[in-house]
């Protein structure tokens, strides 16, 4: 049957964080014909493999954290409490499910056509959509959005592909992983491990180097570091596994080198948080001259402009250099705002965005870390920084005691505030306010201005000399 032809003046390709958010800020808001695509459930990665599912997970933690901690404020509960994952895995999937259909209806409210399938490049112009059901539709766009996301990623080494799972295979676990490799030092491998240790797994974190978050400040990576090995974590520094074979009974035995020395150890899950690709490779975009850097994140400017006329990316597919949900929705949104708005200069820039990793406790972190910072302004910098014990943890042994760590980076003579960095408990709460202030230029001097709510960890940002 030859292709269905459809046009329009916007097709938007992926309908995750940030294709949705352009698509129906461009129909609703000003009025251009949009047809969205998506192969898969709507809401991309935030909503089905990431985010969501993950910030659920991490509530779940925390309550098993609370639990263990509850007897020191004179509960008398027993330690630990028997968690049903399979249950809590079901209930999670139906919220995923329920939030599915709300994106499906709130495409229908602001006029945005969906089409069930999957896109690639004809031409420039045109682009064919093999829908879910195998028909086929053509649709020829004036503008073209790639908002396709990315897909995580395994290293080439024997028997991962067929033992190992990625980030979305952790949300598919029907049961709890009892002893688990996580692998990957970055924002899912230390969010994941976190959970599962807190939730009872025993945990074996394999790092290449000697910490964690090793894109964020110092003063984070050391504090996080030492944390999960105070919790009880199994943390194997400069190590990493070479071979995944199965060992029968559910169980792998993976070989590890270990700082150079050649160790084995069988676990029932391996989970590798190693990075992700840009889902670019099936898109046809040879077909267009589409330019992608080594790592295939598709080069765009501070527009979201790519090499082609009339062809724009976003999100963890383009080379901005953030792969967070909050960024492919507002970049989605500004570009709507410019190329049917009339906002001609409307860009999201990218600089003090805020983020936090749902570590155990939370980090929060915006700006510069201090050797960018020294790289950037020299002597002109000065850092406050302190660590305390937060008073949650006033009524516990030393030993069950949490750390709270903040540092400020201050720029030239009126200590303009180029970085901050937390972490503790309530750190991805307390982070956004904090951020509006620092986009807005915020000194020193306004911090200090600002009288300090007693008692909270978030009043020393407001009173450090
Ligand atoms: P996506 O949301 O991935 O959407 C892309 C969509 O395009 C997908 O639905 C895909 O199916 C579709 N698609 C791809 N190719 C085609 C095609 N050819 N045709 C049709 N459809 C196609 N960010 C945060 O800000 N906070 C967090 O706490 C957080 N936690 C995370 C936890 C995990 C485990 C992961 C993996 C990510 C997390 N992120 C978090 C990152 C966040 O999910 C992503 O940055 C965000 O989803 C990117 O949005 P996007 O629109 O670029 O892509
Ligand atoms: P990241 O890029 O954050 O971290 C992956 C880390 O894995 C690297 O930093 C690297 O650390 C390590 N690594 C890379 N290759 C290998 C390898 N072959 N073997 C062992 N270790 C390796 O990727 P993630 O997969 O953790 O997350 C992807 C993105 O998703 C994040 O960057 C973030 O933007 C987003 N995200 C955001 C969250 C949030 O906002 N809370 C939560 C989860 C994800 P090293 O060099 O130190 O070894």
């Amino acid at each position: 049957m030859a292709p269905v032809p459809k046009e329009c003046d916007y097709l938007v390709i992926g309908g995750g964080s940030g294709g949705l958010a352009s698509a129906r800020r461009a129909s609703s808001k000003h009025g251009a014909k949009v047809i969205a695509v998506e192969h898969q459930r709507l809401g991309g990665t935030c909503v089905n493999v990431g985010c969501v599912p993950k910030k659920v997970t991490w509530n779940a933690a925390s309550i098993a954290e609370t639990i263990k901690e509850a007897k020191a404020y004179g509960f008398s509960v027993k330690e630990t409490a028997p968690f049903d994952w399979p249950g809590f895995v079901k209930k999670r999937a139906a919220y995923v499910e329920r939030l599915n259909g709300i994106y499906a209806k709130n495409l229908d409210k602001d006029k945005v056509e969906l089409l069930r399938g999957r896109a690639r490049f004809l031409n420039k112009h045109e682009v064919q959509v093999t829908m879910n059901d195998g028909s086929e539709v053509n649709v020829k766009a004036k503008k073209v959005l790639i908002a396709v996301g990315g897909y995580p990623t395994l290293p080439p080494i024997p028997g991962a592909k067929e033992h190992a799972i990625t980030s979305d295979g952790f949300f598919e676990l029907t049961q709890q992983p009892k002893k688990i490799a996580v692998v990957g030092a970055g924002y899912i491998g230390v969010e994941m491990a976190g959970m599962l240790h807190a939730l009872g797994s025993e945990v074996h974190f394999f790092i290449r180097h000697d910490t964690f978050l090793r894109t964020f400040d110092p003063l984070i990576q050391e504090k996080v570091t030492e944390e999960y090995i105070r919790q009880g974590m199994h943390l194997h520094k400069r190590s990493s596994i070479t071979k995944i074979e199965d060992a029968g009974n559910g169980q792998k035995k993976i070989t590890v080198d270990l700082n150079g020395k050649e160790e084995t150890m069988e676990v029932d899950t391996v989970l590798f948080a190693i990075g992700r690709k840009p889902e670019v490779d099936s898109l046809g975009i040879d077909k267009i001259g589409l330019e992608v850097d080594d790592k295939s994140h598709i080069k765009v400017d501070k527009y979201q402009n790519t090499n082609v006329e009339n062809i724009y990316a976003l999100g963890d597919a383009c080379n901005a250099g953030f792969e967070l949900t909050p960024v492919a929705i507002a970049a989605g949104r500004k570009l709507a705002g410019r190329l049917f708005g009339g906002l001609n200069d409307a860009h999201l820039v990218y600089e003090n965005i805020p983020s936090v990793v749902f570590a155990h406790p939370e980090v929060g972190s915006i700006g510069l870390t201090e050797p960018q910072a020294r790289e950037k302004y020299g002597d002109t910098i000065k850092i406050y920084q302190t660590s305390f014990t937060a008073m949650y943890y006033s009524m516990m042994e030393q030993e069950d005691k949490g750390p709270t760590a903040y540092k400020i980076i201050c720029e030239g003579p009126n200590e303009r505030i180029v970085g901050l960095h937390i972490l503790g408990l309530g750190s991805g709460e307390i982070l956004q306010g904090f951020g509006v202030a620092i986009k807005m230029g915020a000194t020193k001097q306004d911090f200090d201005n600002c009288v300090a709510i007693h008692p909270v960890s978030a009043e020393e940002l407001v009173t450090m000399t």
